[in-house]
């Protein structure tokens, strides 16, 4: 039986050495298990690569899948995954993306897409329903992000210029710095929407492939249509009373760093301790209008309009909290700035917390003495240099000078450099950290999230809102609302107001549910901004999401269902990293994992200065194990967690290569 309700039914294979396609038809049993985009994702790379497959070898994939919700009126459903072994960590990786592509491809009547193999010459993909070509994009490389799709709808465009049939054209691309191989490049939806992480725009770099172009004649045929349209709108209401939605959709993530209480926490969160020079309002005088991905009524974005001074002329979208945050670290807070530095990265297909980081390692070696001008090429990588840090991008992406280096940023490129830079280059299985803070976050459980995350440090594997108390309370995530939810959820008062840097017994159970719900928004193709993630009291989580599902699907999903769903794509992650080599080691945050792979405290990074202990960490980490099935020892997924995953073929797999399974 195939699955054709709320999926879309078919999987496209593209062979870019052979120049060959084909359609497979989804079966309803794997679209049940894997349920769609990261779930998808995970077990084709699984299954299409392993420890031989070279990151930029023609045997890598690529795949871009959605999910079942992906396109459909559900709220903030716009969502894809770009997912292949990843060049910059060597294990699993994975990036979301929000924009229109993930929409547009199911128009056209795919749920997911993988590419093989290697181009001859620059190629790009255009999909138009079940024309499926491959045209010659000679003329597109070299340019940049924004350049190119408007060269391919120029292409396609047929005499029409209407607004209607531009926006009726997805495209996923590349910019330089995935033709340079920059472990930096990320795969751009759109103009302004990253597929950031795992430098994964160098996999599309290394296989000539520009750009995936698609556009979409049909809609998403749902099995109960009405039910679920009544779905939505509850939902939509629901959103109206929670505390965060007018927040969102007013700032977006700029209101991260927005008000005293929030900016501390920030600071400390990300930075090591509190920053002075935020301006609370910096980019209200540049916001032009709201703009929103696909479909999406929370609309976070804005278009930003600089119209005056040095960098007059500035117009874009996508500047994010995070860009802020950098702006601090580089003592560059000026909004004008970081709106054109925010738009150089868009343009050259650059992830921009990839950069950041990357040039905050730089600074920080400056600072040292470890680097100098001869080794940049004359660029005075000084705090507060507009100039330095935009010339450093340009590098980054086009691997330049000393962008050689950055571009490898953390691990490669402290290797390439050496004289002890390895120290500053904070990262988790080899996606970097916030320099300042060493992987270290929040609160106790908060540190766990960011370290055990199968793509590597990564914010988004737990639930920050109400795991992070006082963070909010400015937005009305109050004392009084955490005790509620407390003991509503936990039958704990105290669980969430009074998390910090203290154990509780019941906080591992919390953020196993919340990583549940995290990754189950990314296997549905929903953003996170909908879910209890940032909506911490409407917020959609997975009884929600059950009834969606069922409603679009026709299939009969239970929470429980989700559950293991969410539980099974976690496994078979962590599988795909142990076949890779990662182990208990690479689940502690930066210092600790420099203490324990190499034997000797972190020279600069002092465990008395942390506000937990190893032995804390270890704790948590042996109950996070314990609570997910993992084996204590080695992190790995045990065989019974695996049978009860329904993933036997990966336990016998893990064991035939001589892992050992717990
Ligand atoms: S909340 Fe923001 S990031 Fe999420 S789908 Fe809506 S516009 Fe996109």
């Amino acid at each position: 039986m195939s699955a054709s309700q709320g999926w879309s039914g078919k999987l496209l294979w593209v062979d870019l050495t052979t120049g060959h396609h084909e359609v497979q038809t989804l079966s309803e049993d794997w679209a049940r298990t894997y349920v769609g985009a990261r779930g998808f994702g995970i077990r084709l790379l699984y299954d299409l690569t392993g420890p031989e497959t070279e990151p930029l070898g023609a045997d890598n994939v690529i795949i871009i899948a959605a999910g079942p919700l992906t396109g459909t009126l559900s709220p903030s459903s716009s969502r894809c995954e770009v997912i292949s072994k990843s060049p910059l960590t060597g294990i699993y990786g994975r990036a979301d993306v929000g924009g229109a592509f993930g929409a547009k491809m199911k128009y056209a009547g795919y749920d997911a897409i993988i590419v093989r193999g290697q181009a001859e010459h620059p190629t790009y993909l255009w999909i138009e329903d079940e024309k499926v070509i491959l045209v010659d994009a000679r003329h597109l490389w070299g340019k940049d992000v924004w350049q190119s799709r408007q060269a391919i709808c120029d292409d396609h465009r047929a005499g029409s210029n209407s607004a209607a049939f531009l926006n009726s054209i997805g495209t996923l691309g590349i910019g330089p710095a995935g033709e340079h191989l920059s472990l930096a490049a990320c795969v751009m939806d759109g103009v302004a929407h990253a597929a950031g992480l795992g430098g994964l725009g160098a996999v599309w770099g290394s296989k000539g492939l520009k750009a995936v172009a698609v556009r979409g004649s049909r809609g998403i045929d749902l099995a109960r249509p009405e039910e679920f349209t009544r779905l939505c709108q509850t939902q939509w209401t629901r959103y109206q009373g929670d505390p965060m939605y007018e927040s969102t959709r007013k700032w977006g993530t700029l209101g991260w760093v927005g008000g005293s209480d929030s900016r501390s926490a920030i600071s400390d969160m990300m930075l090591g301790g509190r920053m002075e020079g935020i301006e609370e309002d910096a980019f209200v005088p540049l916001i032009e209008k709201s703009r929103t991905c696909y479909g999406c009524q929370i609309h976070c974005d804005h278009f930003l309009h600089v119209k005056d001074g040095k960098y007059k002329g500035t117009k874009g979208e996508g500047v994010e909290g995070w860009v802020q945050i950098q702006g601090l670290s580089f003592k560059t807070p000026s909004a004008p700035f970081l709106a054109r530095y925010n738009n150089l990265c868009n343009q050259l297909g650059l992830n921009v917390a990839s950069v950041g980081n990357a040039i905050i390692w730089a600074m920080e070696l400056w600072k040292q003495g470890i680097i100098d001008a001869s080794d940049t090429g004359g660029v005075e990588i000084t705090e507060g240099n507009e100039e330095a840090i935009l010339a450093l991008t340009r590098q980054i992406a086009y691997r330049d000078g000393f962008g050689d280096v950055l571009a490898d940023h953390p691990v490669a490129g402290a290797r390439k450099l050496g004289r002890g830079s390895e120290r500053y280059a904070a990262h988790t299985k080899g996606q970097s950290a916030w320099v300042p803070g060493h992987g270290i976050g929040i609160t106790l459980i908060y540190t766990l999230s960011l370290n055990v995350n199968t793509r590597g440090y990564d914010h988004l594997m737990g639930g920050m809102s109400i795991l992070t108390p006082d963070l909010r309370e400015e937005w009305g995530i109050t004392r009084e609302l955490l005790t509620r939810l407390g003991e509503q959820r936990y039958g704990d008062p105290a669980i969430f107001r009074d998390n910090a840097w203290s154990y509780h017994p019941l906080i591992v159970q919390a953020e196993c549910d919340f990583e549940h719900m995290m990754v189950m928004a990314d296997m549905v193709g929903t953003c996170k901004f909908a879910t209890q993630y940032n909506q911490p009291v409407e917020g959609i989580d997975l009884p929600e999401w059950s009834d969606f599902l069922s409603a679009a699907t026709g299939e009969d999903f239970t929470t429980t269902d989700l559950q293991s769903a969410a539980q099974r794509t976690i496994a078979l992650e962590r599988s795909y990293n142990a076949r890779e080599g990662m182990r208990r080691v690479d689940d502690y945050p930066f210092f600790l994992w420099w203490e324990k792979k190499l034997g000797e405290p972190h020279p600069l990074y002092k465990t008395s200065e942390v506000p937990f202990t190893l032995e804390e960490y270890d704790r948590i980490l042996d109950e996070w194990y314990e609570m997910r099935g993992y084996d204590l020892r080695t992190g790995i997924a045990t065989r019974d967690e695996l049978t009860r995953c329904g993933l036997e073929d990966v336990a016998d797999d893990l064991a035939t290569r001589g892992i050992v399974l717990g």
